[in-house]
């Protein structure tokens, strides 16, 4: 059972342990020390392209979440950590199987690693998912894989998990996460996986468009630092620095790394800083008279630009309150003119409150962000998604049914409460589900609805209402 489901109560106390094994932790003892002063420095592999975990940049430098915590570490051992370059991932565990170097920076335990490395605990931890094109059904586990082809890239434990769990899936080797997504895009491979947030951040970067999160699986990523077995001293000096490491340096770590995402939002520096650069040019057209409307179309562009942000909630990036007035006017008009049924869903985080109280207003909108995130992978192109305010979001629903809005309701709030934040809570959300009904106000609409989200919160919290719901007359 993943961590992030355990009560409140049981997370402090894991917490507090946590906490605790840093302090007893102590001193690295004197034989481990003596070890790394006679060494010098340790020499260390890693995977060349696995971003945001890691890779080697243009420069040679190793990056990521996995470069940072080797840099905290090096610190704790006062030693060197030294970066041996390899091409690919099935290099890396190459040169480790031949003690080219003494560790492998972060990667999950296996019975055939374990017969070439040692691992310490683990220090970074990670959901597994499955992508497919968009034209995909959900794919429920791993079982529902049987006969169809899955890309994994050469030399990543999964393959050796999967063939022993799932004998009837076919693998196919890829050489990087960013081909096997090109693969499956193109039709090549059925399927691939990796963490969650790998996933999103690779899809984003090379613009894969018609992929998406097809399912879970039943796999968690546990990763390590994996030190060459015929070092005992080696591997107890890194397991001392993993304990030795204080979770608030750990969460700043996987928090920076998390949000690189967001940074591409809404740069309005940018912007400003664009306009004024095309204003100096439009004076120097004009003075010049010439090349106009070649200027005229950036502006145009820019304009465009500035309705888009106008209509985009600045936290998150998706619609804001104004845009959905306008769609679901729009929709409205749809509906008693051509008789197309819509239906709205509006979903209120639960106890949002303590998220703020817990992790400062920061950590909430953290949360929010990444809630929206989660809602736009699952939605379809012609739903409509926005922030309502707050922690409440608003979905348009277009050519759909009540009981067709209740299923992907059910299916997002499944997906929000089953879902690794990169913070140590489980968030739930409550949702109202509601068909428009002919000649029907807006108002009314909007307070029926809300009505229903109120009534999944009076219900417990965490639960999907429609009209099947017992309480009030407002089922229209
Ligand atoms: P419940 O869902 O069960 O009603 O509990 P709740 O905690 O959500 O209760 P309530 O709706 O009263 O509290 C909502 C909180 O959301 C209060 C407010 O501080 C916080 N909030 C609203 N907008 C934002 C935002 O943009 N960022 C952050 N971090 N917090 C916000
Ligand atoms: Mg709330
Ligand atoms: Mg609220």
């Amino acid at each position: 059972m993943p961590w992030i489901k355990l009560p409140a109560t049981i997370m402090l106390a894991l917490w507090l342990s946590c906490s605790t094994v840093a302090v007893l932790a102590g001193p690295l003892p004197l034989a481990e020390q003596k070890h790394l002063a006679s060494k010098g420095r340790v020499t260390m592999c890693v995977d060349p392209d696995w971003m945001p975990f890691e890779e080697i940049d243009s420069r040679g430098r190793h990056v990521g979440i996995a470069a940072d915590f080797m840099q905290q570490f090096s610190k704790i051992l006062a030693t060197p950590i030294e970066l041996v370059a390899t091409e690919s991932w099935s290099q890396s565990v190459e040169y480790a199987k031949a003690r080219k170097c003494d560790i492998l920076s972060l990667l999950n335990e296996s019975p055939e690693r374990k017969q070439y490395l040692s691992f310490t605990d683990p220090y970074v931890s990670s959901a597994v998912v499955l992508v497919a094109r968009n034209d995909v059904v959900y794919l429920d586990g791993l079982a529902s894989m049987s006969g169809k082809t899955l890309g994994i890239v050469e030399g990543y434990v999964y393959e050796e998990l999967i063939r022993r769990d799932f004998p009837d899936i076919e693998i196919v080797h890829v050489q990087s996460m960013g081909d096997a997504l090109k693969k499956v895009a193109d039709g090549e491979i059925y399927a691939t996986m990796d963490p969650l947030f790998i996933i999103l951040r690779q899809i984003q970067e090379l613009g894969l468009s018609n992929l998406k999160i097809a399912g879970h699986t039943e796999y968690k990523n546990e990763f390590r630092v994996g030190v060459r077995k015929d070092d005992p001293l080696l591997l107890s000096a890194f397991q001392h620095a993993v304990l030795e490491l204080r979770p608030e340096l750990k969460n700043q770590i996987l928090q920076r790394w998390y949000t690189v995402r967001l940074e591409h939002g809404v740069d309005y520096r940018l912007f400003w800083q664009v306009l004024v650069i095309v204003m100096v040019i439009f004076g120097v057209l004009i003075y010049r008279n010439r090349d106009i409307r070649k200027f005229n179309l950036k502006l145009e562009e820019k304009n465009r630009e500035l309705e888009r942000l106008s209509s985009t909630d600045f936290l998150t990036g998706i619609a804001n309150r104004v845009r959905l007035d306008q769609e679901l006017q729009r929709e409205m008009e749809r509906f008693n003119r051509y008789q197309r049924p819509f239906t709205v869903i509006l979903f209120d985080i639960d106890y949002f409150k303590r998220v703020n109280d817990r992790f400062g207003h920061q950590g909430g909108d953290r949360v929010l962000v990444e809630i929206s995130n989660l809602v736009v992978q699952l939605l379809r192109r012609n739903d409509i998604f926005g922030r309502w305010g707050g922690e409440e979001f608003l979905i348009i629903c277009p050519e759909t049914r009540e009981r067709g809005g209740f299923e992907i309701a059910e299916k997002l709030r499944m997906a929000i409460s089953e879902h690794d934040f990169p913070l140590p809570l489980q968030v739930t959300a409550s949702f109202g589900v509601l068909e428009y009904q002919l000649n029907q106000p807006m108002d009314q609409l909007l307070s029926w609805v809300d009505h229903r989200l109120y009534a999944a919160k009076d219900a417990g919290r965490n639960r999907v209402v429609d009209s099947t719901a017992d309480g009030p007359a407002y089922a229209g």
